[in-house]
């Protein structure tokens, strides 16, 4: 009996073309919403929230001086073999780097020598923008790590940007005044 109503119920529906009608509702539904494409990289750029691990920084102090003690703990935890740290000690006799390499080619970016640092020094940024036409400009230097940039104020959002053509093919953010950042998310076509 209830194969017998289900059997029906196909029938019915193809006489009054019910799956052709739902297909075109969405199909114009899809036409009159906003668009979610982004204009990446030319105009805009999406900003990962802040717990995204991406290119790391290192932290300075007031002084301008790094945080790291050169500890090579983080270069001892990461399981790449990607951190190579030579330290040295200054004229005040504190031990800092001498040589601090990253080989991003190898990271894959799980945050342990974050989490293992003991002088809050090495920190994921939000930075995701690492490719390259030269393998060798993946290995970053300390002084690529102190100006890299740090954590943004906020995630989550698309802001406008420009393509810097001439410094790296980078998507460079920019600022318009009362910019905030596009909410993403009433960009998004419809709730789920
Ligand atoms: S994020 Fe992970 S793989 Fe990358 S340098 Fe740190 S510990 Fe190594
Ligand atoms: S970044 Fe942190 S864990 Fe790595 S050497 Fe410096 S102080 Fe030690």
């Amino acid at each position: 009996m209830a194969r017998t109503g289900v059997k029906r119920s196909n029938w019915i529906g193809r006489v009054l073309l019910v799956d052709l009608l739902a297909g075109l509702r969405l199909t114009l539904g899809y036409m009159v919403s906003k668009t979610v494409t982004h204009h990446y990289p030319d105009y805009e750029k999406w900003v990962p929230y802040q717990r995204h691990r991406g290119h790391h920084f290192i932290k300075t102090n007031e002084e301008g001086e790094v945080n790291c003690v050169a500890c090579e703990l983080c270069s001892k935890i990461c399981p790449c073999d990607c951190i190579t740290v030579i330290p040295f000690e200054n004229e005040k006799g504190d031990r800092r780097p001498k040589v601090f390499d990253i080989n991003l080619a190898r990271c894959l970016y799980c945050g342990l020598c974050e989490d293992a640092c003991p002088a809050d020094a090495i920190k994921l940024g939000q930075e995701y923008e690492v490719a390259t036409h030269h393998r060798g400009t993946l290995v970053v230097h300390l002084e690529d790590l102190v100006k890299a940039p740090g954590k943004a104020g906020n995630g989550g959002v698309v802001r406008p940007a420009t393509l810097d053509r001439n410094g790296g093919l980078r998507s460079v953010t920019r600022t318009r005044p009362k910019d905030a950042g596009l909410d993403w998310w009433s960009r998004i076509r419809r709730e789920r």
